[in-house]
C-alpha cells in the first residue's frame, strides 16, 4: 500500500478475502467488508448474524458486527478516515461501490488488485504445498481417465463431466470449478460447455477440469489440468498435431525458469507451433496465473514483460484447434523455483489410447 500510495484497502466478497484472513464472505445483499488502513488496525464489518462463522485472528484483524438497522456503508467509510486513495476489491458488488463514493470524499478510487495481484501473484511454500496437494488430487483424476476407468463411449459430454467432478470431489477437493469434457468437433472450442453430445467410438475427448481444496486456514487452492484420450487409434493428423502440441508444452515448462519474461514463455510454446503450420490454430495465451483463484496474475501471454521469481504459478496450456473437426490442449500447474521449472502437475502427457 505504501509503494502503490494507497490510504486504504476495502476487501469485500471474491477470493481477496480468504486469501488474507480465511474467511470467505457469502455473495449477500449485505455488506461484508475488511477495511485496512495502511497506518492502522483491520477491521471486519459483517452482518451480526455472518459474524460466527468468522474466526477471529487477534492481531491480525477485529471484527465489528453490525445489525439488521446499522448503515454498514457509514461504518466503513467512518473507519477509513480521510483516506484519499482507497483501493476497493475488483469483485465488490457496484452497489456498495456506488454508496461509499457518496458517502467517502477520497480523490481517488483504485482497483484493490493493484495492492493484492502482485502479493498473490508469489506464492510462499505454505501455498506451494496447498497447490501440488490439489495438483496431485487432479492427477488421480487424470490416471483414472488414462486407465480407462471413466467409461466414455455412449455417453453424453454432460454425464462424464459430472463423473469427473465427483471423482475430484472423492480425491480430496471441497468445490468443483468446472469439468470441460468436449468431444469430437466439439473440442475445437476451447471452452465448450458439456452437453448432450453423445461420445463416440474413434473421438479424441479433450477434459480440462479444476477443483478448490481448502486449507486449514480457510483459504482454497485450485487446480487446473487437460488431458485428451482417444477412443481408439487418432489418425495420423490428429497424432502429428499432438506431437507438435506436446512439444510444445514442455518447450514451455522448460522455459519457465526465474528471470524469464511471462512473453518469452508464451513465445516458448507459440513458436514451436508456428514453425509446425499451426500457428493460426492456436489463439489464446499459453497460460495464467493460479492460486485462491483459477485465474490470476501472472498472465503467460505476448505483452507481459513481468519475469517470473520464485513462487509464481501458473498453467502452461497450449492447444490446436481445427474447426468442425477436433482440439487438442495439453495442460500442466508450474512454480517457478530457483532450482528450475516445478511442474505440480505429473499424468502421462501423451495421447493416451483408451478402448472407451
Ligand atoms: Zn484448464
Ligand atoms: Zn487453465
Ligand atoms: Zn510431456
Amino acid at each position: 500500500m505504501v509503494e502503490q500510495g494507497v490510504d486504504v484497502l476495502l476487501v469485500s466478497v471474491g477470493p481477496d478475502l480468504p486469501w488474507l484472513i480465511g474467511y470467505e464472505a457469502m455473495p449477500l445483499e449485505r455488506l461484508t467488508m475488511l477495511v485496512v488502513p495502511r497506518d492502522g488496525e483491520a477491521t471486519l464489518v459483517v452482518p451480526r448474524l455472518e459474524a460466527p462463522r468468522v474466526i477471529e485472528r487477534p492481531g491480525v484483524f477485529t471484527v465489528a458486527p453490525f445489525e439488521e438497522t446499522t448503515d454498514p456503508i457509514e461504518m466503513v467509510a467512518r473507519l477509513s478516515g480521510a483516506a484519499d486513495t482507497v483501493a476497493i476489491s475488483d469483485r465488490t458488488w457496484a452497489r456498495f461501490v456506488v454508496d461509499l463514493q457518496a458517502q467517502m470524499p477520497a480523490g481517488a478510487w483504485r482497483r484493490g488488485s493493484e495492492v493484492t495481484g502482485p502479493l498473490r501473484a508469489v506464492k510462499d511454500a505454505a501455498e506451494v504445498a496447498a497447490l501440488r496437494r490439489a495438483a496431485e488430487a487432479a492427477d488421480r483424476v487424470a490416471a483414472q481417465l488414462h486407465a480407462g476407468e471413466i467409461a466414455l463411449v455412449g455417453r453424453t459430454e454432460a454425464d462424464v463431466s459430472a463423473e469427473i467432478g465427483r471423482r475430484l470431489v472423492a480425491e480430496g477437493h471441497q468445490r468443483v470449478n468446472f469439468a470441460i469434457v468436449a468431444s469430437g468437433a466439439n473440442a475445437a472450442s476451447p471452452h465448450h460447455d458439456a452437453d448432450e453430445t453423445l461420445i463416440e467410438g474413434g473421438d479424441v475427448v479433450l477434459c480440462d477440469f479444476g477443483g478448490t481444496m481448502i486449507t486449514d486456514g480457510g483459504a482454497g487452492y485450485c487446480s487446473d489440468i487437460t488431458r485428451c484420450v482417444s477412443i481408439g487409434e487418432p489418425s495420423a493428423e490428429v497424432a502429428e498435431a499432438y506431437a507438435v502440441l506436446h512439444q510444445a508444452q514442455a518447450a514451455a515448462v522448460a522455459a519457465a525458469t526465474v528471470g524469464t519474461s511471462c512473453e518469452a514463455v508464451d513465445a516458448a510454446a507459440r513458436s514451436i507451433i508456428d514453425d509446425a503450420g499451426y500457428g493460426d490454430r492456436f489463439f489464446h495465451r499459453t497460460g495464467h496465473g493460479i492460486g485462491v483463484e483459477e485465474h490470476e496474475d501472472p498472465y503467460v501471454v505476448a505483452g507481459n514483460t513481468t519475469a517470473l521469481v520464485p513462487g509464481h504459478a501458473f498453467s502452461v496450456e497450449p492447444g490446436i484447434y481445427t474447426t468442425g473437426r477436433w482440439g487438442l490442449r495439453l495442460e500442466d500447474i508450474v512454480v517457478a523455483a530457483a532450482d528450475g521449472p516445478d511442474s505440480l502437475n505429473r499424468a502421462n502427457h501423451q495421447l493416451v489410447v483408451v478402448d472407451g
